[in-house]
Order: structure tokens, then sequence, then C-alpha cells
């Protein structure tokens, strides 16, 4: 069967990636999709062809750049001019970073895809990090989005008929398996699957390095940390988030 990954270029679904064809749909047909929403740091992009590249898997990109303009409105630092804040996710200023409604839109497409292309699951690499600032990253959002998913497609692609009766829950399609993880534990399983961590991309700047010091950044340098491995990641600073993980309060 197909298995369809979300797969950004950054560290989690990058690990995500490896995770599906190592260890949750083992000799399975993995594709990777990815997204270009107008993203500042759609250098992503070039890393998520990376990974499908080392794995040797399909990879397509979905070029949604067209919405960028009615969710910049919003002020998203992520799809406007505005500056990404600079410090740890459990400070206030990173609310700057949602892009309104961002994963229900790529979950989405992408599920249209996957049941037109018959996927057994969409996979999407989010994390327990991710629940504090990101509203469409926490389980309820995913669970529900699930249900949606399936009831929406009963009986086309690999989706079943589901019961009528909606006390009885639906299939699982979406399959989202770091959801209570922490991104220390992403960053060590990411070394257990050998991913190429030097080819994946956290920033939110960028730039033509990671710099550090956005909250994906420090998120990320915090997690490697914590593996007791080194970072293979080129920084523009890389002690700065020691003083931001001091700083914050989560
Ligand atoms: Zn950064």
């Amino acid at each position: 069967m197909t298995e369809l990954v979300v797969v950004s270029g950054g560290l989690d679904s990058s690990t995500l990636l490896a995770g599906v064809i190592q260890e949750y749909a083992k000799d399975q047909d993995v594709k990777a999709i990815s997204f270009n929403y107008g993203q500042r740091h759609r250098t992503e992009l070039d890393y998520a062809m990376l990974q499908a590249d080392w794995w040797g898997v399909e990879w397509e990109v979905v070029d949604i750049t067209s919405i960028t303009s009615f969710l910049a409105p919003g002020g998203s630092a992520l799809v406007s001019d505005s500056d990404v804040p600079e410090g740890h996710y459990g400070e206030e200023s990173m609310k700057a970073t949602v892009v309104p409604n961002r994963n229900m839109i790529m979950a989405s497409i992408a599920a249209g895809h996957a049941v037109a292309i018959g996927a057994k699951h969409i996979w999407f690499g989010v994390h327990a990090g991710d629940h504090f600032i990101y509203p469409d990253c926490r389980p309820l959002f995913f669970k529900a989005l699930n249900a949606t998913i399936v009831r929406g497609n009963a009986g086309f692609g690999a989706i079943p008929e589901v019961n009528a009766d909606a006390s009885v829950w639906p299939t699982e399609f979406v399959m989202t398996p770091f959801i209570h993880w922490s991104k220390n534990d992403i960053a060590k399983r990411a070394f257990d699957y050998g991913v190429r961590i030097e080819d994946t991309w956290s920033c939110y700047k960028g730039g033509d390095i990671h710099c550090g010091k956005c909250g994906t950044c420090v998120e990320r340098l915090e997690a490697i940390d914590s593996t007791g491995f080194k970072d293979p990641t080129e920084y523009e600073d890389n002690t700065f988030w020691r003083e931001a993980l001091e700083r914050s309060t989560v």
C-alpha cells in the first residue's frame, strides 16, 4: 500500500519519513509531499527534496502560494515581511509565527491527494512541543481532522465505508505517531534512524544558514543537544538558545 508522508524538510517530518520507511510502514510504497505556502523559509523545500532523495522515495511539492496573500493579513511572520521573533516557544512573542489554519489547509489537500492515489494513511510529524503555540498541532485537532477526512471520503481510495453510527470511531487515516513526544524524543530517534540531520532545515528566517535565535532554531538546538550527539548543523549563533531557555516559563 502507499503511505503519504507530509515532509516540510524540518527535523520532525524528516524523522517521521525515516520512521515510516523503517518502522511504521515497513516495505510499503512510501511517498513524500511538501507545500510551498509562501513561507519565507521556503529553502526548507530543498531539504525536503534531499530527504526524499536520500531514502529514494517519490517527492512532490504542492504550490499553494496563491493563498499566501489571504493568510498574510493575519500578520504571521512566516509569510510576511514582519520580523520573525527570537527566543523560546514558551514566549508570547512566538504567536507571530502562527499561520492561520495552516495544518488544516495542507492536510485537506494532502488528504485529497492521498485518497486519489489510494494511500492507506497520511502522516504528519507534529509533536507535543508544538501544542502550546499552534492549536492546529494539538491531539484533539488531529482526532477531529481524522474523523472529518474519513467521513468525508468514506468508500473512496483506501478509506472504507464507515458505520453511519457516529459513536463508532472511524478508521485511522491521519497518523501522528509523535504527537505526544517531545522534540528531544524526536531528535534522539533521528539519530537512531540515521537521518541526515545536516540535510534538514528548521530556521524560520530563511537565511543561508540556521540563525540559532528564532523559536524553531532554539528548539532544534536544545533537542539535538539533549541527545548527547554532535549537532552537524551550522548556526550563526549557537549559544543564544541557552539564554532563551532560561527566560522561558514553559
Ligand atoms: Zn532560526
